[in-house]
């Protein structure tokens, strides 16, 4: 049975990491995987969950299961960073934990197969597993466009779709910091893109994977508020693998929001069964420091401290690049100073990326991905002067 199965493509990043690490140039740069860097190429854990997860080990009395939602004071800590003062929208909205933000996509995704979505509309490029998990759960993804090819979101695209989606359908948007292109909408798109579910009836997924590393933790997710107060109902995909650099131990949230209240419980009793088939439960440990860090003043201020300093070095990075714009024409660096979060697109072709890996010993997805965070003062010239050498500017 199983000599039937085709072996599937290898994880082209995954190899990206193994080339880096058998390269001993010392200049190396590794601009591939999707983690915050310091510009010692780090990632630390966060002082604030350290300190967290050190009062973990001193006062959990029990390792006993939870349940499929997880620790519900996690979830209900992270709230109102997410949805702001009134954070539970009149007892409208109600979440779970999931395995990383990851599996609050799957819950999503499953969730509005479960209620009869047959196409979710998504933009492209994306993450790449937004379309593995349609894929996988079998609904049909139905893409558009998300950039222009000035840097700046095709916002005509996203209402074309939302339109298109109707009330049968769902549209699936980045809350913030697009991954990969780092293209976000203004807030007048979103005030257009509210508009819009709010006349069509659409189904708004709405992946919050980056809060806190754009703008502000409040600025990051205004869009998302601003169609959450227009809708009926809609899906949000929360991950703190970023934002509190969590990254393996897999933390994230789904939360949904219903039209009336009274409906809360037959929805959220959907999610908890896919989340028992799916995982059963999700993994406690990560969730739990993020819950310590929230509920302590001090520690909340320590991590809130940090994800500025992450923030302020990531928009150092993009204004340096940005500035570069004219050494090498034609890449759209002066584009990347108003983009957010980790990444962003570089026009190159298959053989110029080969070639900045080869011969300069920087290392980027094939797709022309840069991760921002992999850079700073003391290798940006070298990597400008490297993307010179291959466009033969
Ligand atoms: N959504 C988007 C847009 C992402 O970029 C990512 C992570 N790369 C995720 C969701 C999932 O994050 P996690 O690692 O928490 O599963």
């Amino acid at each position: 049975m199983l000599k039937n199965l085709e072996a599937q493509p290898a994880d082209a990043l995954l190899a990206l990491i193994k080339m880096h690490a058998a390269d001993h140039r010392a200049d190396k740069i590794d601009l591939g995987v999707g983690v915050y860097r310091t510009n010692s190429g780090a990632t630390p854990v966060f002082r604030a969950i350290k300190k967290a997860e050190q009062v973990l080990v001193n006062e959990q009395d029990s390792k006993s299961y939870l349940g499929p939602e997880g620790d519900t004071g996690f979830v209900s800590a992270l709230m109102p960073y997410i949805f702001g003062e009134d954070a539970t929208m009149k007892g409208r909205l109600e979440g779970m934990q999931t395995p990383g933000g990851t599996g609050a996509v799957r819950l999503a995704v499953a969730l509005a197969d479960q209620a009869g979505v047959r196409q979710i509309h998504m933009g492209v490029p994306s993450w790449p597993n937004h379309v593995q998990i349609l894929k996988d759960v079998g609904v049909e993804a139905v893409t558009f466009d998300h950039a222009n090819p000035d840097g700046t979101a095709n916002v005509d695209a996203v209402l074309g779709a939302i339109r298109a989606a109707g009330t049968g359908g769902a549209v699936l948007l980045h809350g913030c910091c697009h991954n990969p292109t780092g293209i976000d909408y203004t807030a007048a798109d979103w005030d257009a893109i509210a508009d819009a579910f709010a006349e069509h009836g659409s189904l708004p997924i709405l992946d919050i994977a980056y809060q806190g590393l754009g703008h502000g933790l409040d600025e990051d997710v205004a869009g998302v508020r601003r169609v959450l107060a227009a809708v009926p109902e809609a899906l949000i995909c929360y991950s703190c693998d970023k934002n509190f650099g969590l990254y393996r131990d897999r933390v994230g949230a789904f939360y949904m929001m219903a039209e009336r209240s009274d409906q809360l419980s037959a929805i959220a009793s959907n999610a908890n069964a896919l989340a028992r088939a799916n995982w059963s439960m999700p993994p406690d440990h990560g969730g739990a420091a993020v819950r310590t860090v929230l509920r302590d003043e001090r520690l909340t201020k320590e991590w809130l401290d940090e994800l500025d300093e992450m923030r302020a070095r990531m928009r150092r990075v993009r204004a340096r690049l940005a500035a570069a714009d004219g050494k090498v024409p034609g890449l759209g660096l002066a584009a990347l100073g108003k983009q957010n979060g980790l990444f962003a697109m570089l026009p190159l072709d298959k053989d110029q990326i080969t070639r900045l890996r080869e011969d300069h010993g920087i290392y980027m997805a094939g797709s022309g991905r840069i991760n921002v965070a992999g850079l700073h003062e003391g290798n940006t010239p070298k990597f400008i002067a490297a993307l010179a050498d291959v466009i033969g500017s």
